[in-house]
């Protein structure tokens, strides 16, 4: 998805798509996704808003994702709804002597674009993949899976001898505690 700069009216331009009708949206989340990790009803809208200042382009906007990522303590699919916030400069690429000279800022908000279209697809795109480090947790208290046996403790305790107070990290702390204070 390409748009000319040309094609940029001063006053501003609107950018709407949603992933369950526009092809080019949905390409970028099965790329960042995987095929496995989109299901049927997973879909993104993505609203952005391009402005231009000379040659430099600004854009500005979010996507709204709804889709299931594997919780990253019990590994259970679930279904999360996540707001990716995109704001970006993008400023011509100079060339000299040949050479493409990027440098001329270090505002990490400012990326660079060749020719004279900005590449929409590869901003959603690095944004998208970008937000996936963030945690994914099925909710706030969830239990994990038990390190001996791999059972998911949210269904209920396994049944693995269970780690008395004794062995926990805390006790040999107290104990160690009242040692000293003896
Ligand atoms: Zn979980
Ligand atoms: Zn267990």
């Amino acid at each position: 998805m390409k748009i000319r700069v040309d094609d940029i009216p001063e006053s501003g331009m609107e950018l709407n798509a949603d992933s369950s009708n526009t092809g080019w949206l949905k390409t970028v989340f099965l790329d960042s996704f995987g095929k496995s990790g989109m299901i049927e009803d997973d879909s993104g809208r993505l609203n952005l808003q391009l402005y231009k200042n000379d040659k430099n382009i600004t854009v500005i906007g979010g996507i709204i994702l709804k889709f299931h990522p594997a919780c990253d303590r019990c590994l259970a699919i679930f279904a999360k709804q996540q707001q990716i916030p995109i704001h970006q400069i993008l400023a011509p690429a100079f060339f000299k002597d040949g050479k493409k000279a990027e440098s001329s800022t270090d505002d990490e908000d400012v990326s660079f674009y060749e020719g004279d279209e900005i590449d929409i697809e590869n901003i959603v795109k690095e944004q998208v993949i970008l937000a996936q480090q963030m945690v994914n947790r099925c909710s706030e208290d969830c239990k994990g899976l038990c390190p001996k046996c791999g059972k998911s403790l949210n269904k209920g305790p396994c049944k693995c001898k269970k780690t008395t107070e004794h062995d926990s990290p805390f006790a040999i702390l107290k104990k160690k505690k009242k040692k000293n204070q003896a």
